[in-house]
């Protein structure tokens, strides 16, 4: 099928050439009033992400991923594989979330909230821009010769961005191990916690490649909710717009002359400066309408604003806008699968903050040993069961003991008898109950079975009891 020639440029990706190289992209120093909002937006969420796991709640971590130990916390709240289906709630809620905010406000999230943009456009494209110097000093350096310039700029710049990447590699140990480990491991030295160092060399690496020279790659290739834009986003959903109405009007865009009267000529308000093109860090050109690579950085809304500015036309001729809007001059709606998303999100929130309300600190099991059914003491019956506590509070459990309730029984832990389960810890072990065998009803008997620390009851657990079905 045959393509419309203005329609050629979704056959590519504004960042690979005819030959499928590389086309490394050299954008123009964004400035204006959504890069400064973007600019404070971005400290503060610097901030957080990198104070996060250094942060603490009731001796908790505030945000912790420990794959390894399979700990995480959330907001402080730690969650154990016992709590998965929280933690897995908790992750659906935050899909639904990004779902319902990208159907709304598109990519919102990537512009000012994910932190590879915020990285990448804040952090080290600053360096670059303070180093290297605006987008033409760029283009300049990369193609002249390796002279002492070139060395000494790219040698200062890449240096600057191996120990940034180090630092990035380091609190992304600090959210896997948690900042009390790192802190301890940085302490030790490395000879004591070579593995250790490895996996951060290879972090460090990765980030390095990625800021160094992958860059957007990831926001085009191989970010999945990227890829996602294509089903999530619809006519109705705000984007950053190129308001092709005006902008093209009966003639089409044309270039800027002083001397005519542009309102009388029909050409469009656009005046093909292309400044929107070289300021965009994806390399694309929003005129083209919404593509996949757009992160919504509002860099082309800014530098287009200069340009209205400039000559004179009203400002906006790219901005925050839904298609319909801009076609049919429709206002913003809140439509039926906004409403759908944001009940469903409403509902998760719901049962969510229920499930975490519930949660109990303290999880006791208590199971019968697979595979063994009772045995006869004199004229009682004994079961064997297999126990587990976890104590998933900051502090440690001293002095655990079990108590059966509404029967009267003997309940034997086998060892030691006072168990200890130290903070965030757990203890596992086997037990045996035994029962009088007049005193049972039936051939299974459900037993509840209070959990003390000292003298404080910290868990209520059921079991259930085997025996013969007759005593005769
Ligand atoms: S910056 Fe504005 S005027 Fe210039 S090419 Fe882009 S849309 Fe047209
Ligand atoms: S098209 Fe505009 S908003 Fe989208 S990535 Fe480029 S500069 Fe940013």
């Amino acid at each position: 099928m045959s393509k419309l020639p203005n329609e050629a440029f979704r056959d590519t990706i504004g960042t690979i050439d005819e030959e499928g190289k590389r086309k490394f992209i050299f954008p123009k120093k964004p400035s204006g009033k959504f890069y400064d909002y973007r600019t404070w937006v971005s400290y503060f969420l610097l901030i957080i992400l990198v104070a996060n796991p250094f942060i603490k709640v009731n001796g908790n971590q505030f945000m912790m991923f420990n794959i390894l130990e399979r700990r995480f916390n959330i907001f402080g709240f730690p969650f154990w594989p016992q709590d998965f289906y929280i933690f897995v709630l908790f992750m659906i809620v935050g899909v639904v979330f990004v779902i319902l905010f990208t159907v709304i406000f598109g990519r919102i999230f990537c512009g000012w909230i994910c932190p590879q943009t915020i990285f990448l456009e804040m952090v080290f494209r600053r360096i670059e821009y303070w180093i290297e110097g605006d987008r033409g000093a760029q283009i300049r350096l990369s193609k002249q010769e390796w002279n002492a310039e070139k060395i000494r700029k790219k040698g200062i710049k890449w240096s600057i961005f191996l120990i940034i990447s180090f630092g990035i590699a380091n609190v992304f140990l600090a959210y896997l191990v948690g900042s009390d480990e790192l802190i301890q491991m940085i302490e030790d030295g490395p000879e004591t916690h070579t593995s250790t160092l490895i996996a951060l060399s290879i972090f460090t690496g990765v980030f390095y490649f990625i800021f160094v020279w992958f860059r957007e790659q990831v926001c085009i290739i191989a970010c999945p909710y990227g890829r996602l834009q294509g089903v999530l986003l619809d006519n109705k959903s705000i984007n950053v717009a190129y308001d092709f109405v005006r902008g093209e009007k009966e003639t089409g865009r044309a270039k800027f002359s002083k001397q005519e009267d542009r309102a009388t000529t029909g050409k469009g308000d656009c005046i093909d400066c292309k400044q929107c093109v070289n300021v965009c860090p994806t390399g694309i050109d929003i005129r083209n309408g919404t593509q996949l690579e757009c992160v919504n950085c509002t860099a082309c809304i800014d530098e287009c604003d200069v340009i209205m500015e400039s000559v004179g036309l009203q400002k906006g001729l790219i901005r925050y806008a839904s298609e319909d809007e801009i076609e049919k001059k429709e206002p913003f709606k809140f439509t039926a699968r906004m409403k759908g998303y944001s009940a469903i999100l409403l509902i998760l929130v719901g049962i969510l903050t229920g499930l975490l309300f519930l949660r109990t600190e303290v999880e006791a099991v208590i199971l019968r040993l697979p595979g063994q059914l009772f045995e006869h003491k004199g004229d009682n019956i004994s079961n064997v069961y297999t126990y587990k506590v976890i104590n998933k509070t900051n502090n440690d459990f001293k002095d655990i003991h079990f108590e059966l309730v509404g029967i009267k029984g003997t309940l034997k832990l086998v060892g030691n008898q006072h168990l200890k389960v130290v903070k965030q810890g757990m203890s596992s072990g086997t037990m045996f109950i035994e029962i009088n065998q007049y005193l049972l009803e039936s051939d299974k008997t459900k037993l509840r079975i209070k959990v003390y620390d000292g003298n404080k009851k910290i868990e209520t657990s059921t079991t259930s009891f085997l025996s013969p079905r007759s005593f005769d």
